[in-house]
């Protein structure tokens, strides 16, 4: 077998290199039909509850599906991307732009909200598509920093010196062509006010292939300290693949870090979060955030609430050392960085 990325003396066929090495492929060979997903894992009998009305397709690459158990209807994978009909239910209280991005849209597909860092939609695009995504309404197509060849969030950014640190997000930033991430980071190297670069992805994650030699050679020259903040909720979505990806990012310089999202029925357990923050140090990860849901339409079925978030989090304080403990946050609108949950907090929330 021949892996990719991997040299070899062996005469090889080019164009099945090509195909190993390309991680498109395994991009656009993503199973889009929930009916295939529920045959691949032997779970026709749940086709009666699949979603009839949701807007926002399925999407998972086989590799993250290869990492689900077959015949289980709760694995923690699958909840993560099956549709099903509890999205359908209208609840009061989660709405369509759940955390007040519209409001802090600078153009350009940039969007500042903290002091210092600017975030780029660049892109619509994702590998998975998460069934609570707080971004799954957001109006993409009308305003991403790529579409418009960058040039819009350039000057933004290149407009204001306070802004220190660019964040790529999305959509998912790592679904660009390589090229097309050099044209934004040659852009921003004139601006003398940037420090530091950030990329939000789960792609590592999802679809590992995509951390390949041209991404790598991307990262090693880029000027600024680079910081990766990927998203796994669950320790089951690592394995060795996954591992190797970001052993080659921590190579090519990158911090990582993780954010998660608190969810019923998937890490909503104080072993489940202990082994996702003990897994992910495995493979050189510390945990950043532990996000309460966006209360974003479709996604309340995955809500915990407050106290209880509160005490899985005071259980796992007292479980993990320091420096493996995520902060417990949620994203309120208006407020000046994510804001810690507190008892506090959590009361005046659920008065709400
Ligand atoms: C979450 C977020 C950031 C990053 O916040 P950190 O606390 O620095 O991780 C920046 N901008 C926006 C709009 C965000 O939503
Ligand atoms: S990868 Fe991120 S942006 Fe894309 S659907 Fe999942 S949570 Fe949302």
């Amino acid at each position: 077998m021949i892996t990719a990325g991997q040299p070899t003396l062996q005469p090889v066929h080019p164009r099945a290199v090509a195909i190993a090495h390309d991680w498109r492929q395994a991009w656009r060979d993503a199973v889009r039909d929930p009916h295939e997903l529920l045959e691949l894992l032997g779970l026709e009998s749940l086709a009666g509850n699949l979603s009839e009305t949701s807007q926002f397709p399925l999407r998972v690459p086989r590799g993250f599906i290869k990492r689900m158990r077959h015949g289980d209807p709760n694995d923690p994978l699958l909840r993560q991307v099956l549709p099903l009909d509890d999205e359908d239910r209208i609840v009061p209280g989660f709405e369509l732009d759940a955390v007040g991005d519209s409001e802090a849209r600078r153009g350009g597909g940039v969007i500042h909200k903290y002091q210092g860092r600017a975030l780029l939609i660049a892109t619509g695009s994702c590998a998975v598509h998460c069934r609570y995504c707080f971004r799954r309404h957001y109006p993409y197509a009308e305003d991403t920093a790529a579409a418009a060849g960058w040039r819009e969030a350039v000057a933004v950014i290149a407009g204001d010196p306070s802004l220190h640190e660019v964040i790529l997000s999305g959509g998912d930033p790592l679904s660009l062509a390589d090229h097309k991430l050099a044209e934004l980071t040659d852009a921003l190297r004139a601006i003398p006010h940037i420090r530091r670069l950030r990329i939000h992805t789960r792609l590592p994650v999802v679809l590992p292939e995509r951390v390949d030699a041209g991404l790598l050679a991307w990262l090693r020259g880029l000027p600024w300290p680079v910081t990766v903040v990927l998203h796994a909720n669950h320790a089951n979505e690592f394995d060795a693949q996954v591992d190797a990806a970001l052993a080659a990012l921590r190579t090519a310089g990158a911090a990582l870090l993780n954010q998660a999202v608190l969810l019923r029925g998937i890490n909503d357990s104080v072993d489940a979060l202990a082994d996702l923050c003990e897994r992910g140090f495995q493979a050189g990860v510390l945990p950043y955030y532990l996000h309460q849901l966006d209360r974003v339409t479709g996604a309340a079925h995955f809500e915990i609430d407050d106290a209880r978030a509160l005490a899985l989090h005071a259980a796992l304080a007292s479980r993990l050392p320091g420096y493996l403990l995520p902060r417990l946050v949620r994203e309120v609108a208006g407020a000046p960085g994510k804001t810690p949950l507190t008892a506090a907090v959590g009361s005046a929330t659920t008065a709400g």
